[in-house]
């Protein structure tokens, strides 16, 4: 088969290779590939700027169905449509034994498609059984290939922000981790979602208003974006902020927005030298969280949601192209173009 593979260190060094077919080991189940969509990581990835032991290829967010099993493979059989995490994890050590799977510290721990394990931007793909959750019906393959970045949101939505029915929830960046935060908000019974940009996101607040998003607020445009959003809260500020823009100036404007013993979510935040006020912590009693990809549990509720369509993923696929025109998908990435590229012809 062929894979998108990064090849060695460095940028670049990112190409479609010749692999030999995988085949399963006894705990593995071998998956087809039905759709792939290239997320920021594997862009960071390409350009040096992510951790990544090569030669691996790419490729984390994924679905596909089963069409071989190890020979211990007992609860995932052959024409199962599955979804997987891309971490394995070894439940053994500290973090697995009181449940933070998701930050397990096994020095040989595989993540597919950046370390020790191939991705999925490839015609096949092998991993664990005990990673792998089946499809339920009514959730296409190409909706099932966003379970990845959507059970990443609903770990830091779900599990770690204090939303109640009613609130007032800001989400900053309208990318897909943000478009996916006010949908997981609405779906914990927020009253309205205030969705923030700049200038040049007029495209996505249009697809951000069908994905059930009440307010959009241009931040360059608007002259006072902090009193819209005290007007929009009877002067109080927002309950919940959810910062899913990684923008340093969004996570200083954050704790302006959002109300005293409100929360704050840190959901786009990495990398970046934050040089801000953390007084608003303590004269407005905030509590802020962060989160680390995603537990099983996470998995579990987010094809829930989606089968039950309290989150609807489709207006969030912006392109659909072969994996042999990597090249056009991994640009559209990079100039913004898009908000999800999905790879669904990966032969
Ligand atoms: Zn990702
Ligand atoms: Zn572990």
């Amino acid at each position: 088969m062929r894979g998108l593979m990064k090849t060695a260190r460095g940028p670049g060094n990112l190409e479609l290779r010749d692999v030999e077919d995988p085949r399963p080991a006894e705990d593995q189940v071998l998956i087809e590939v039905s759709a792939a969509g290239i997320c920021g990581t594997d862009v960071h990835i390409k350009h040096d700027q992510a951790f990544y032991t090569p030669p691996v290829i790419l490729g984390h967010e994924y679905s596909g169905e089963v069409i071989e099993v190890g020979r211990d493979v007992s609860a995932v059989n052959v024409g199962d449509q599955v979804v997987s995490p891309a971490t394995a994890y070894c439940g053994k050590c500290y973090q697995c034994k009181t449940g933070h799977m998701n930050r397990c510290t096994a020095s040989d721990k595989r993540i597919l498609g950046t370390s020790l394990a191939n991705g999925a931007f490839a015609k096949y793909i092998v991993v664990p059984e005990y990673i792998v959750h089946k499809v339920p019906k009514g959730v296409s393959e190409e909706e099932a290939a966003l379970a990845e970045p959507t059970a990443c949101v609903v770990h830091s939505v779900i599990d770690k922000s204090p939303i109640q029915p009613g609130d007032v929830v800001v989400v900053q960046g309208p990318g897909t981790m943000g478009l996916l935060s006010a949908q997981v908000a609405k779906a914990m019974g927020a009253g309205k979602v205030i969705l923030t940009g700049v200038s040049s996101d007029q495209w996505r607040f249009d697809i951000a208003r069908r994905a059930g998003v009440d307010i959009t607020l241009d931040v360059q445009a608007e002259a006072d974006p902090v009193g819209l959003v005290m007007d929009e809260t009877d002067g109080r500020g927002a309950d919940v902020v959810i910062e899913a823009s990684g923008a340093c100036v969004a996570c200083t404007q954050a704790l302006d927005f959002v109300k005293v013993s409100g929360h704050v979510t840190l959901l786009g935040v990495r990398g970046m030298s934050l040089n801000i006020d953390l007084d608003p912590m303590v004269t407005k009693e905030l509590t802020m969280s962060g989160t680390w990809g995603t537990l099983p549990s996470s998995w579990v509720t987010t094809l829930r949601l989606m089968s039950t369509r309290k989150i609807d993923v489709a207006p969030l696929i912006t392109h659909r192209i072969a994996l042999s025109e990597w090249e056009r998908g991994f640009e559209l990435m990079e100039t913004q173009q898009a908000i999800k590229v999905l790879f669904t012809d990966l032969s």
